[in-house]
């Protein structure tokens, strides 16, 4: 079956006791034995497993081309689950892109990982410094995030996977921003793609959930599912059957979330109060080569920076009209975000720094809105 196909059936099955053609929401926290013991549809207690979640993990391993998924309450308990997760024999040395989701230095900073484990910051997109900060030291995780947040710095996710595997590393991608509508991180190589489906999987900026999909059986897939099991960071059936709703336009939702960000990108390229756009898709873009050979289009966020600095950029984000001022992404809805003040004390993004999550919105409508509100 190709991906579109997937998206609507794969995991789904008709309701064998009312022939529901949806999916019911399996609300039960228990399951009852049979008298010798047994447990006649494999369910047990419902934070070991459910009906709901089995079935999103089911599809979500389809559309990665995967070998099984393992979901959590949210992106950063997948995140913070899977780090936990690697196996005793393997350094706790983690080298991690500079440019990436926050909430992971706020997880090194505040938490017992950052007690716990070595991370190392580098640039992704030079393969040189990559090589050199995986075998500086025993290395046992690569952490990539392709296009990256919020600066959307490209990672060659293929080379990047055959340095942490000859360094005898497990690679992980942080997928959520491109989903494997546009990129298939197991098939370049990683050991794992990992998801905010909080973000487009979703779709509808209605839940909280995170995804690791393992593209082998490994020790690490056998950790992180006694964490989700045992530790119990797991998502509600609801959320889960939200996201399986969700999941069935991701393709759909794809198409149009790229097409209008690629004209977007256009458009702000060419206004005279922009200082710089960054978007994978643009020809010029120092990714866009790497981006070209390994996603499919090239995705619905961007960046970029405006002429006068944070003052003039809050400033376009005030006047914004249709664009609603709030953090997150991959909703229907077009979202705009000065960035920097997000990302407090561990800031990386320039203080003149937007960031947009193009929603599928006519896109005539959101370029109306944002040359009115860089006019005024
Ligand atoms: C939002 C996001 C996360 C965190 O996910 P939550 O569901 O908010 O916990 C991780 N990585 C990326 C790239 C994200 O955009």
């Amino acid at each position: 079956m190709r991906l579109e196909t997937k998206a609507i059936h794969a995991g789904r099955s008709i309701d064998p006791s009312t022939s529901a053609v949806t999916m019911p929401i399996h609300l039960s926290s228990t399951y009852e034995r049979a008298g010798d013991g047994s447990y006649p549809n494999e369910y047990i207690y419902s934070r070991i497993n459910n009906p709901n979640r089995r079935a999103l993990e089911d599809c979500l391993t389809s559309l990665e081309e995967g070998f099984d998924t393992v979901t959590f309450g949210s992106g950063m308990a997948a995140i913070s689950s899977l780090i936990e997760s690697l196996p005793a024999d393997k350094p706790r040395r983690v080298v991690m892109p500079d440019d990436m989701y926050h909430g992971i230095r706020s997880l090194l900073t505040d938490t017992d990982i950052g007690t716990n484990y070595d991370a190392v910051f580098v640039d992704m997109t030079d393969l040189t410094k990559v090589e050199e900060a995986i075998n500086a030291a025993p290395t046992g995780l690569v952490w990539m995030e392709s296009p990256s947040n919020p600066q959307l710095k490209v990672t060659d996710i293929q080379a990047v996977a055959k340095l942490a595997s000859d360094a005898g590393a497990y690679s992980v991608v942080d997928n959520t921003w491109a989903t494997p509508v546009l990129q298939k991180p197991l098939s370049l190589g990683a050991d794992f793609s990992l998801h905010s489906v909080t973000k487009y999987i979703g779709g509808h900026s209605d839940l909280l959930l995170g995804a690791v999909i393992a593209k082998t059986d490994s020790p690490m897939l056998a950790r992180l599912k006694a964490a989700q099991q045992a530790k119990g960071a797991v998502p509600s059936p609801f959320d889960c059957w939200l996201a399986l709703r969700g999941v069935q336009t991701l393709p759909l939702r794809m198409a149009t979330h790229c097409s209008n960000a690629s004209a977007i990108a256009d458009f702000l390229k060419q206004h005279p109060n922009v200082e710089a756009v960054h978007y994978p898709g643009l020809p010029e873009h120092p990714g866009h080569q790497v981006a070209a050979k390994q996603m499919s289009s090239f995705g619905g966020m961007l960046s970029f920076q405006v002429k006068g600095g944070q003052e003039a950029a809050m400033a376009v984000t005030a006047k914004a009209k249709l664009f609603i001022r709030a953090t997150s992404l991959g909703g229907t809805h077009s979202l705009i975000e000065h960035r920097a003040s997000l990302e407090g004390v561990h800031a990386v993004a320039p203080d003149n720094l937007l960031r947009v999550s193009v929603g599928i919105e006519h896109v005539e409508d959101l370029k109306e809105d944002l040359l009115q509100a860089l006019e005024g």
